[in-house]
């Protein structure tokens, strides 16, 4: 009966130190390393890595792999809210972190073990799949090296671009997709946009001009027309009548301005046959009158000669 009891108490002290035992581990999975696991859920989603953990028996427990939760008991347990899950992903999402791809890192898990002194969560220190807590900085950071000159030249893509006006200069943002540098160039100013706002018709002897206007900015410049020059014509401005001359004049079609020059029109019948006609008449005139003279003196001898 003593030996039972003995034996009683003796499976209960074992059962206690086994509970204690769990209590302890279990103590240190989720309260002592709740930083640890909070710190690294936050940067496995941000990076798209993976966190595991040990569990009692020794066996690999992953939370995370690839920047997704497999183990929400683990996470919850430290504390992270679904909020909080849904923010980090939406910032990797937005740093456009490929969840497929592992980083490999372990002197960070490394030391975050340290921190929290734990026995039973361990990093793997050879394994492809260890945690990691490399920011997206410290990458570029350590990677940038590796890419030669030609690479980053050829990594710069336009990220934004504001045209030029006629007034302002626009400009293109670039942005270096390895380094995450950015650089701006200033663009051209634009040329006006004119257009013929006002027109004033040149004349035969002014000037007219052409206002143009930027349907853009509102900026004017104006262009000569050089005057026409007259237009001018033979009008007969009197006409020639049978023994008056008329006149022909040089004036301009457009403005009626006379230059000056003329031409005289003859008349139908001129002086110098008025005068032939004259000279005719007389010399028949007195052809005739010398005629009738002569054979009245003819007339006259033979009558004095019959009666002499
Ligand atoms: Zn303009
Ligand atoms: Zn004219």
């Amino acid at each position: 009966m003593v030996k039972n009891i003995n034996k009683l108490s003796l499976k209960a002290g074992y059962m206690l130190l086994i509970l204690f035992f769990i209590m302890i581990t279990s103590v240190k999975i989720f309260s002592l390393d709740k930083l640890t696991v909070r710190t690294l859920t936050e940067v496995c989603i941000l990076n798209g890595s993976s966190a595991s953990t040990y569990g009692e028996d020794g066996s690999e427990i992953f939370y995370i792999k690839d920047g997704v939760i497999v183990n929400y008991d683990i996470v919850y347990a430290a504390g992270v809210t679904d909020e909080q899950i849904a923010q980090w992903q939406a910032e990797a999402a937005a740093n456009g972190v490929n969840t497929q791809s592992s980083i490999s890192n372990s002197d960070t898990q490394a030391s975050s073990d340290d921190s929290n002194n734990s026995g039973t969560t361990n990093s793997s220190n050879n394994s492809n799949s260890s945690s990691s807590s490399t920011t997206s900085s410290s990458q570029t950071q350590t990677e940038a090296p590796t890419y030669t000159d030609e690479e980053i030249e050829a990594a710069w893509q336009e990220t934004d671009r504001v045209e030029s006006t006629c007034t302002e200069a626009g400009y293109v943002e670039y942005t270096n997709s390895l380094t995450n540098e950015t650089k701006t160039e200033e663009l051209e100013l634009a040329k006006h946009q004119y257009e013929e706002a006002e027109r004033i018709e040149p004349t035969c002897t002014e000037d007219g001009s052409v206002t143009y206007t930027c349907s853009v900015c509102g900026d004017t410049y104006d262009e000569a027309i050089s005057a026409t020059g007259h237009s001018y014509e033979w009008v007969t401005t009197k006409e020639a009548g049978i023994f008056t001359n008329g006149l022909e004049e040089e004036i301009c079609s457009v403005c009626g301005e006379k230059s000056g020059a003329t031409h005289t029109l003859s008349a139908k019948i001129t002086n110098s046959v008025v005068l032939l006609i004259i000279c005719g008449i007389i010399i028949v005139t007195v052809g005739a009158s010398s005629f009738i003279l002569l054979h009245k003196r003819q007339a006259k001898n033979v009558q004095q000669s019959k009666k002499s």
